[in-house]
């Protein structure tokens, strides 16, 4: 295990050029969509969508990689976050979406990785349970990460923030880090 740095701020998730990967929330057919698909699609160009043709459909709680295009990362990971209500139990499936996310990263040896609040804003999950279960997911996938030693979570309003930063507190397993 590394030592591993989590981190919560205000911003755009297309806008990350200190960090190795940014992870989109998207939907099942990796098409560019609204929100965070949006923006990401929007900075990286039309070669991303074609790219992503090939990896989709995804299913609630996986995650794929892509090359980031006219992105200033790496890579791009996708996942598909839970329909709040509809994809069912949503709390597995959204930790699911961080952990596979998690994990992906490592296995390419990436080192930074950014996070949007993955099925908060279309999908509908509350931000408070949605931001505790993103913390309770990165510390479960601590023990096993060799190459990840920053963990962004980007949120675009205040409040957003403010609530990423209590379940980070909160979760014991990341606390002090
Ligand atoms: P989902 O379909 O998984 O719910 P959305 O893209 O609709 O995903 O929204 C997820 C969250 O990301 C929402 O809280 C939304 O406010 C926020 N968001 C939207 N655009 C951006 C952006 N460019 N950067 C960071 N967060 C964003």
């Amino acid at each position: 295990m590394t030592a591993v740095k989590v981190e919560c701020v205000k911003g755009n998730i297309a806008a990350q050029q200190d960090m190795d990967v940014i992870v989109n929330a998207a939907n099942a057919e990796l098409l560019p969509g609204s929100g965070v698909a949006g923006a990401i699609h929007g900075a990286a160009g039309p070669g991303l969508a074609e790219e992503c043709r090939a990896l989709a459909p995804i299913s609630p709680g996986q995650a794929v990689i892509s090359s980031a295009h006219n992105l200033p990362n790496q890579h791009v990971i996708h996942c598909l976050g839970p329909v709040y209500g509809v994809d069912e139990p949503s709390d597995r499936l959204l930790a699911e979406c961080f952990n596979h996310a998690l994990l992906l990263a490592d296995r390419h040896g990436l080192a930074s990785i950014a996070f949007p609040a993955i099925s908060t804003g279309v999908f509908g999950y509350p931000v408070r349970d949605a931001a505790a279960v993103a913390m309770k997911a990165v510390a479960d996938t601590l023990e096993e990460l060799k190459s990840v030693h920053l963990v962004r979570f980007v949120l675009f309003s205040d409040q957003d923030l403010s609530m990423f930063d209590e379940a980070l507190k909160r979760e014991s397993g990341l606390s002090g880090r």
